[in-house]
C-alpha cells in the first residue's frame, strides 16, 4: 500500500484554492505557501518520537513529553525555500540542509548544482520540502542523496502531486511517506501538473 497522505483539512483545502488561482499575486502566494506548509507539517510530524520528561508547573511536577529526534528540513532549491520559515516556526531547533536541483526542461531530468551536506548524518529524520511532486525527478534524486548520506528516516512534504509523480516516487522509495494537499489529474507534455498552480518558483518569486 502506498504511504500517501492527502490532507482533507478544511483550512488546507481553502488555502490550496487561493494558491491555485491565477489572480493570486506573489506576495499573497508566498504567505499562503507558508501557512499551508505549517498545516501540512503539523500533520506530517504527528508521529515523531518523544521522550518522557518531568516538568515543574507552578503547581506540581508532572510528566510531559519532549521531541526525541534531531530533525532536518531539506528544501529543494528554489521552490522549497518558501516552505522553510513555516518549518522553522514549527521546529525552531531543526537543521536546514539545502539541496539544489534544477529540472532540465529538455530532458525533464534533475541536475544537482548545490549540496553541502556534511560527511556524517547529523539528523534522525529528514523532511524533504518541495511544493510540486511532478515527474518526481528532483524528489527521488534528493531522497537518494539523503539515503546515500545515511539518513535513517525520511518524509516528503509538498503541496500538489501528480499521480505519475507519486507512482515513480514510491517505485523508487516505497519507504518514504508523501504528505500533500492534493493529488491532481495528470502531467502535461511540459511536465507541469494539471490543473496545478503553475510554476511554484515563479509564483512565489514573481519570475517567469
Ligand atoms: N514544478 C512546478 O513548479 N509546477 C509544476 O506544475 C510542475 C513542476
Amino acid at each position: 500500500m502506498k504511504d500517501l497522505h492527502v490532507s482533507s483539512h478544511s483550512m488546507v483545502q481553502h488555502k490550496l484554492a487561493l494558491m491555485r488561482s491565477v489572480t493570486t499575486e506573489p506576495k499573497k502566494f508566498r504567505e499562503v505557501v507558508r501557512e499551508i506548509t505549517g498545516l501540512l507539517l503539523y500533520e506530517a510530524t504527528q508521529d515523531l518520537d518523544t521522550n518522557e520528561i518531568q516538568v515543574e508547573t507552578p503547581l506540581a511536577v508532572t510528566a510531559a513529553r519532549k521531541l526525541a529526534q534531531r530533525i532536518g528540513f531539506v528544501p529543494i532549491l528554489r521552490a522549497g525555500i518558501g516552505m522553510v520559515d513555516a518549518a522553522l516556526d514549527l521546529i525552531p531547533t531543526a537543521q536546514v540542509w539545502h539541496i539544489g536541483l534544477y529540472r532540465d526542461h529538455r530532458t525533464l531530468l534533475p541536475v544537482e548544482y548545490y549540496n553541502k551536506l556534511p560527511v556524517q548524518p547529523t539528523v534522525d529524520l529528514c523532511l524533504v520540502l518541495d511544493p510540486m511532486l511532478a515527474t518526481a525527478g528532483s524528489a527521488t534524486a534528493t531522497v537518494k542523496v539523503l539515503k546515500d548520506w545515511g539518513a535513517s528516516r525520511i518524509k516528503y512534504v509538498g503541496l500538489i502531486a501528480a499521480p505519475e509523480g507519486v507512482e515513480r516516487f514510491h517505485a523508487e522509495h516505497p519507504d518514504v511517506p508523501i504528505h500533500v494537499a492534493a493529488v491532481d489529474s495528470h502531467l502535461n507534455e511540459h511536465g507541469y501538473i494539471v490543473p496545478g498552480l503553475g510554476d511554484a518558483g515563479d509564483r512565489q518569486f514573481g519570475t517567469n
